[in-house]
């Protein structure tokens, strides 16, 4: 792994790739806002990674002969789907998203936990695409729900769970945001699956399955995606990474204090030289737009709170909130 990267920034919707240099000075609020019309990276190493933001917390990683998707969150079922009816996977836009981004070497699907936002369409794209489905034993219940062969379900906690071409990926146990006890009642938080997941299914029949943060290490590039915005103390102690995918959604909800600690231990801990949030946009609606409801959550509380961490600290780092890939 070479720390020393050159990070470019390449902008989709048809625009063309500009580099911008790293930003020697902390991130001002207003530069996090300004960058949210970026969506793909691209990272220039000794082997060009190349990872592709689709909302929520669903990323493709490519290195041009192996690629891997961090969970699998495409149909995005509506408001009032999740509250009144029943939801699942919608195959037809998989089968057009298999096509559109080419997921024609897919070797894995790893998914940080098993609520609909992460899992939904995770076992659909495996079956789609031929990848292996790695996860929590609840995760493998909705791929054996959705009838995938047992040599395609890897359970992986707190272990590197497989060579894939040139990467290597480790899931570590981690905890889920606090969502209060009504919330962790509702949506099954520490409970496992108990028998597969049926579609069409109701938002009470998925449970979280336990939470994790998921190492993905090449020779090219080392990344931690950390989507739910809790921690384990110490859990990430000795990881080290490039960049780090971090989940922030409910943090504007969350005290000042909260978010510091929770930057120490996911941030500041595996020392990278970027961190992208990610799990902020409204994921009952068409990605790409922030959350700035406070009731919700509010993206403006969370950024401000993490400008005023990294000024505090005369690191280099970067901090940018992509858009997702229409
Ligand atoms: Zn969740």
């Amino acid at each position: 792994m070479t720390r020393a990267l050159f990070i470019i920034f390449a902008l989709l919707f048809r625009c063309s790739a500009e580099p911008t240099a790293l930003q020697a000075k902390p991130p001002e609020i207003q530069d996090v806002f300004e960058t949210l019309s970026k969506g793909k990276f691209v990272f220039d190493g000794e082997q060009q990674i190349v990872i592709t933001y689709y909302g929520v917390s669903t990323l493709l990683i490519d290195d041009g002969e192996t690629q891997i998707m961090v969970d699998g969150f495409f149909t995005r079922p509506p408001l009032s789907s999740l509250a009144l009816g029943k939801i699942e996977p919608d195959t037809e836009l998989l089968k057009r998203v298999v096509a559109k981004e080419a997921l024609d070497r897919l070797a894995a699907i790893v998914v940080a936990h098993s609520h609909h936002d992460h899992a939904l369409d995770s076992a659909p794209l495996a079956e789609l695409t031929g990848a292996l489905l790695i996860g929590s034993s609840s995760t493998l219940k909705m791929g054996e729900g959705w009838g995938l062969e047992k040599e395609k379900l890897l359970f992986a906690p707190d272990a590197w769970a497989c060579r894939c071409g040139q990467f290597k990926l480790k899931m570590i146990p981690s905890a889920h945001f606090d969502t209060g006890r009504l919330g962790s009642w509702f949506l099954g938080i520490g409970k496992q699956l108990e028998s597969p997941i049926q579609f069409p299914a109701g938002i009470r029949d998925f449970k979280e399955g336990g939470s994790f943060s998921i190492v993905i290490e090449h020779p090219s590039i080392t990344l931690l995606v950390h989507a739910s915005a809790s921690f384990i103390p110490s859990a990430l102690e000795g990881v080290e990474a490039d960049v780090v995918f971090l989940g922030i959604g409910g943090l504007g909800r969350s005290d000042h204090d909260y978010i510091s600690e929770y930057l120490d231990e996911v941030v500041e801990k595996t020392r990278p030289e970027l961190v992208v949030p990610i799990h902020w946009d409204p994921m009952t609606k068409r990605p790409g737009t922030a959350t700035n409801n406070p009731i919700v959550d509010d993206i403006r509380v969370t950024a401000a709170a993490m400008v005023k961490y990294f000024s505090d600290r005369t690191t280099r780092l970067k901090v940018i909130i992509p858009k997702n890939v229409e």
